[in-house]
């Protein structure tokens, strides 16, 4: 390319610089950086390389690449540069475009995680007495839109929150969209706290009106980048600010709310963390002092105040935490599907229950085992749990086993073929914590069950002043036209009880006629509530 060409000047005007020198033409910016390059390098007698900007005589910008070397005289000094001068402002767009993809997201437009992280690496070295902190928006809610909507409807929220978060961005806010449905603002130089607070409770409330017609909400993670000697460990970083995000979620799943990073979050991490290899031990069988195991709660029949059965409810004790609630260890043995090799460790010891009861002569008593959606779903369940039945000699007219509404949420046919396929066999089927979740009546209309479990919610609602409001009567009516028998939980109070009996409920457990046993209380239980029932007979 000529010279004419590349800057619009003829070579003549910038000959001996005549009418300007070429250093004229170098963008103001890399002038001073060249100079001191050229005051390193030339001194070695080494060639060199530069890659900058230069200023055309039409006033347009464009890459070139000098690659040249020193004359010197003899005396060793410079007496002038020789060497070349290339166009490369087509390779640097390429360049451009690649470095663009790189740092962007492309269905936003943000920057993406990469970029985050070597930002993150860069101003932990340059920017060392900055503030620092990241706010994370979580939206993972929107997957349930997705699942409801199709892909391209929550693709589309996410873009319409991407514009809308854009807004918030300065010169010290910047945004990124760091995974699917997260987005982290990298805020700098803030002043406090406080600040950090406002900005959050802000996005909060923008948040809160776009997504008031989708009626989910998100979690909103805030965390401080502390200022560490030792390099700073981006992934933990991250990983930290995304439990905060989470939490945010697990407090609410409508609002957007807003929680900060701390050490109590990190020891409720560690808590799962120790909780999950408990029961990892105990899944694959390895020796330690964690323990599984199973207590029963009696269920009584109203109309003839015999025990109708019990129902088993896991426990598990820890050699860290002692007893730990299943509450707290059921969810997380959810999450992690440990609840597949810890459900059939529940089931195989009910069923040696089952067995000693036989033994000792009570063929009759019922077991109902609580069963979670993620064993239902798991496709080689039903059969496995028909083939154990079989191999134990379990009479599976005396198993029942509780499901949970969530039910309802989940694949629902796959989840009704499987719970067709136990009724058959002829086990019981019973709704748990019924009305509290997510019951269409409907949905339990199509779904064939045998049994729904009052929630607690509802008994307790029978200790209100003004009792006329309760309806659990109507609960206990519409079950019963359903095809179904009543078991209210909870059952604290004689006057509870009295209620229940006179509209119809068939039966009740509870804290009044029982906590949950261990075995040999709950044989012992047992056979006094024979003993009790034969003196009434006679
Ligand atoms: P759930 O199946 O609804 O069990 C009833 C819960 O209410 C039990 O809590 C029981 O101890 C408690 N309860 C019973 N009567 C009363 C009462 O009068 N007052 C009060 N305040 N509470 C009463 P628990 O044992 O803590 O179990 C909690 C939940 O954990 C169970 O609720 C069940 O959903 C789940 N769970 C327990 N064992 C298992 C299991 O083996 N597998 C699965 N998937 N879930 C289980
Ligand atoms: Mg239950
Ligand atoms: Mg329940």
């Amino acid at each position: 390319m000529s010279c004419f060409n590349l800057t619009g000047y003829q070579p003549e005007s910038l000959l001996y610089n005549r009418d300007l020198s070429f250093n004229d033409l170098i963008s103001p910016e890399y002038r001073e950086v060249l100079w001191n390059e050229w005051q390193r390098i030339l001194p070695e007698r080494k060639p060199f390389k530069f890659e900058y900007e230069i200023i055309t005589a039409t006033g347009e910008k464009k890459w070139v690449l000098e690659m040249g070397q020193g004359i010197y005289n003899d005396n060793g000094e410079v007496e002038a540069l020789e060497g070349i001068i290339l166009d490369i402002s087509d390779r640097k767009a390429i360049e451009d475009a690649l470095k663009y993809n790189y740092e962007h997201d492309r269905w936003t437009g943000l920057y993406n995680r990469d970029y985050l992280v070597s930002l993150l690496k860069k101003d932990a070295v340059r920017k060392k007495q900055s503030k620092k902190a990241l706010i994370g928006i979580n939206l993972s809610m929107i997957h349930v839109l997705a699942a409801k909507y199709g892909f391209q409807y929550s693709q589309n929220l996410v873009k319409k929150t991407a514009e809308t978060l854009s807004q918030y961005c300065a010169e010290n806010r910047i945004l990124f969209y760091t995974h699917e449905q997260r987005f982290v603002f990298y805020i700098l130089n803030y002043k406090d706290k406080d600040e950090l607070l406002d900005f959050s409770n802000t996005i909060a409330d923008t948040l809160g009106s776009l997504f008031a017609m989708e009626r989910i909400g998100g979690g909103i993670g805030v965390l401080e980048i502390e200022p560490s000697q030792s390099e700073l460990d981006i992934d933990l970083v991250l990983r930290r600010l995304l439990l905060a995000s989470e939490k945010s979620i697990s407090m609410s799943a409508r609002d957007f709310e807003i929680s900060f990073y701390n050490e109590e979050l990190e020891a409720m991490v560690d808590r799962e963390r120790d909780i999950v290899k408990a029961m990892n031990d105990i899944a694959a069988g390895n020796s330690t002092n964690d323990e599984l195991f199973l207590l029963y709660q009696p269920i009584i029949d109203l109309r003839s105040g015999a025990l109708f059965g019990f129902e088993a409810l896991a426990r598990l004790r820890t050699g860290k935490f002692g007893m730990v609630s299943p509450m707290e260890f059921i969810p997380i043995a959810e999450k992690t599907k440990l609840i597949l090799p810890l459900g059939e460790k529940v089931i195989i010891q009910a069923f040696r229950f089952f067995s000693r009861l036989k033994e000792i002569g009570y063929d009759k008593i019922s077991v109902s085992i609580n069963i979670s959606i993620v064993q239902l779903l798991s496709p080689d369940f039903t059969d496995r749990l028909l083939e154990l039945m079989d191999r134990m000699q379990v009479d599976k007219s005396n198993v029942g086993i509780e499901i949970t509404e969530s039910v309802f949420t989940s694949d629902y046919e796959n989840i009704n073929n499987n719970i067709c396929k136990l009724r058959e066999s002829g086990i019981l089927i019973a709704i748990d914590d019924f009305g509290t979740g997510y019951s269409s009546l409907a949905r339990v209309k199509g779904l064939t069950v045998d049994c729904i479990k009052i929630d607690k919610y509802f008994i307790d609602k029978l200790l209100n002043t003004d009792i006329s409001k309760a309806i659990t009567d109507d609960i206990i009516s519409i079950v019963h036209k359903l095809g179904c028998f009543t078991i209210a939980e909870g059952v604290e109070h004689e006057s509870q009880l009295q209620y229940l009996k006179e509209h119809g409920c068939d039966m009740i457990q509870g804290y009044l006629i029982s906590r949950p046993l261990n075995e040999d209380d709950a044989i012992r239980f047992l056979a006094d509530c024979f003993l009790k029932n034969k003196a009434m007979e006679e």
